[in-house]
Formats: C-alpha cells, sequence, structure tokens
C-alpha cells in the first residue's frame, strides 16, 4: 500500500490522480491532499479519502475549511503548509500537480525529505531547475516525470545509455489554432483558446498549449530531466496526440511511446513506477486512429516556442523571467485585459528588460519572479491603454 500526498488535489491533474487511487484501494491510500483555494471541493475530497493532513494556500480560504473539516484530520495553512506537507514523514509518494512556480518550494522540500516526486509541476524545473538538480544530487529523493511527453521520454529511455541518446524529440498537438496566420490569431477568443482538440486540462496549460508556450516549457523541463543539451531537443507538432514523444539513438533507430491522450496514463505509471498496473482505461486502437500525421512547428505564427529555447539557453534567471511574464500575461489574457498575440509580446518584452543573475539560491528566482510579475503587469497595462 503506497501512501500519497497529492498536492493540487483540486485541480486536474489531482482530481484523475484521486480517480486513480479509487479504482485501486489496495494499492494506494491519501494521506496528504493540498489546494490552493478551493475549500469546498478540498473538503468533499477530504470527507471522501480522510487524510491525515491537509493544506490550503489561501488564508480566507483556510478559515471556512477549519470550521467544517471532519475530526481527526489536520489543517495546514500557506505555501509554507503546502511545502510542509510535501515533507509529510509517513508519505511513499507526493505527486505535485501544483499550476505555476508557486509549485517549486513543494518540489525542493518533498525532494529534500527524501521523497518519491511524481512532478506533474512543469515549472518547477523551468524555474529552478538548476537548484532541484542539486538537490535531488544531494540527498535521497526520487523524481519521475508526469507530465506526458516526458513520460513517453522516460519510458523510450529505460534500459537505454544515456550516451546512446542523439536526440529528444517532444511532440506537441499544436493546439486549437495550428494552421492559422498572425492575422487570424489576432482575433481568437478566450473560448477559443480554451478548447483544446485533444487533452482536456485546466485553463493555464490550455491557454499554453494554444500559444506553443507549453511546448517550450517542456523543452526547458526536458534539458532538466534528461540532460540533454538544447540542440539535442527537437519539436514536432502532431496534431492526433498519439505518438507522445520520441528518442532517437545514435544508430538511427528511433522508439516512441503510443497512447491515448490521457492524462491518467501518465499519472498512474508515475505513481505505480516501476511496476505497471492493468487498467480498464480505454485502449489504442492504431486501426481505428488511422493516419497519424507530422509536421515542423510554425514559429513565426507562435514565437513562444522561439522565446522559450532562447530563455533556455541563456540559462541564469532567464527561464524564471520566461515563466513568471507568461503566468502574468495568460492570466491577463483570461481576465480579457490583452489579446492572444499579446501574451508572446509581454514575455519578450520582459526578457529583454531583464538584467539576469547566476541562480545560487531560492531568493535569486524568487527576486527574479517578483521582478518579471511587476514588470509584465506593465507592459499588460501599456497595451491596455493603447
Ligand atoms: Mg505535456
Amino acid at each position: 500500500m503506497k501512501r500519497i500526498v497529492i498536492l493540487g488535489a483540486t485541480g486536474s491533474i489531482g482530481r484523475q490522480a484521486l480517480e486513480i487511487v479509487d479504482a485501486y484501494p489496495k494499492e494506494f491510500t491519501v494521506v496528504g491532499l493540498a489546494a490552493h483555494r478551493n475549500a469546498e471541493l478540498l473538503m468533499r475530497q477530504a470527507t471522501r479519502w480522510r487524510p491525515r493532513c491537509v493544506a490550503i494556500v489561501d488564508d480566507d480560504a483556510a478559515d471556512n475549511l477549519a470550521t467544517v473539516l471532519p475530526a481527526g484530520i489536520d489543517l495546514l495553512r500557506g505555501a509554507a503548509g503546502v511545502a510542509e506537507l510535501a515533507a509529510l514523514p509517513e508519505a511513499d509518494l507526493v505527486l505535485n500537480g501544483i499550476v505555476g512556480s508557486a509549485g517549486l518550494d513543494s518540489t525542493l522540500a518533498a525532494l529534500r525529505a527524501g521523497k518519491t516526486l511524481a512532478l506533474a509541476n512543469k515549472e518547477s524545473l523551468v524555474v529552478g531547475g538548476k537548484i532541484v538538480l542539486e538537490e535531488l544530487e544531494a540527498g535521497a529523493g526520487r523524481l519521475l516525470p508526469v507530465d506526458s511527453e516526458h513520460s513517453a521520454l522516460f519510458q523510450c529511455l529505460m534500459g537505454e545509455d544515456s550516451t546512446a541518446v542523439r536526440r529528444l524529440v517532444l511532440t506537441g498537438s499544436g493546439g486549437p489554432f495550428r494552421g492559422r496566420t498572425p492575422e487570424q490569431l489576432g482575433r481568437v477568443t478566450v473560448d477559443e483558446a480554451l478548447a483544446h482538440p485533444t487533452w482536456n486540462m485546466g485553463p493555464k496549460i490550455t491557454v499554453d498549449s494554444a500559444t506553443l508556450m507549453n511546448k517550450g516549457l517542456e523543452v526547458i523541463e526536458a534539458h532538466y530531466l534528461f540532460g540533454v543539451d538544447y540542440e539535442r531537443i527537437d519539436v514536432m507538432i502532431h496534431p492526433q496526440s498519439i505518438v507522445h514523444s520520441l528518442v532517437e539513438f545514435v544508430d538511427g533507430s528511433v522508439k516512441a511511446q503510443l497512447g491515448l491522450p490521457d492524462m491518467r496514463l501518465p499519472i498512474l505509471l508515475a505513481m505505480t513506477y516501476p511496476a505497471r498496473l492493468a487498467t480498464a482505461l480505454p485502449q489504442l486502437d492504431l486501426a481505428q486512429t488511422g493516419v497519424l500525421t507530422f509536421e515542423a512547428p510554425d514559429e513565426s505564427a507562435f514565437p513562444a516556442l522561439r522565446l522559450a529555447y532562447e530563455a533556455g539557453r541563456r540559462g541564469k534567471t532567464y527561464p524564471a523571467v520566461l515563466n513568471a511574464a507568461n503566468e502574468v500575461a495568460v492570466a491577463s489574457f483570461l481576465e480579457g485585459a490583452i489579446g492572444f498575440c499579446a501574451i508572446t509580446d509581454v514575455i519578450e518584452e520582459t526578457l529583454g528588460r531583464h538584467a539576469a543573475v547566476e541562480v545560487t539560491s531560492v531568493e535569486a528566482l524568487r527576486d527574479a519572479d517578483t521582478w518579471a510579475r511587476k514588470h509584465a503587469g506593465e507592459a499588460v497595462r501599456d497595451r491596455g491603454r493603447r
């Protein structure tokens, strides 16, 4: 019986992980659940799964939760409470499904406590890749990818020598706006951006998929997870989302991992690794799927990919600024404050004004994050005034 802590329990990843727990009552028991501010759903989840401990970031939400939480369940508060839950002594596995750079502290806390960390929060590696790797090397913790592409690469690399790898190829569906011109992209709405053609995900990552920033963040994530240079990481658009990524080896052989686009598969593998559990999930039938197509990404219509590669290669605090500016720009787009194409404009402008420093501590990242949010916010307001 694996004892698990789920961070971001009320989000898309967290809810799907709890579905898995539900399907395998003999395999898993929930010992901790954390959420940002959805006290009502967290309360229902706590009542259903009876963890020893819950944590919630938002102060008002914590007050609400305190009055209704079933007896015998401890309540932790604030971001510090979530990080404390990430290091819960009785946990065997911590699933980090937090959205955004807010997930970094919990990633570090879990690794520092020697936990096996199933990482769905790609921003931990994008923003803090260097210190996350240092924490990983220093301690007994272990990192398992949950992101579908990285789970695919991880599976392709099982049993392979890292010196035999020539290239990693991340696939992406291309999002709902594949094939559109920059002019057409200028007119798209929030609802259109939230209608992903193949994957069912939370709003932030769905917008990131529409701009291709999600793929850009995943390139940086892959760089840190697998220790491969940016020159040897490529992106290919694959609209059917069946091939989740590929590894090319030095002899010219290519391995790919395939499956239906269902996040429960990579979540499940991270939860059961190194074992695989039999599931009743829908099965891939290639004869029914029919044609699988691949094409190069259109970098002129979707500049986010170029921005992410540049930030990744330049290193230092650039990826942290890329990520923070993106979080601000996406939130502003979802609020209707800026148009779709302005998302990448805001990020590019913020990166252009940044004086990067070496990442020697979490504080250096926090400072860069704060700086980027302030300047990205100004760039958003400038656009609102035009
Ligand atoms: Mg992904």
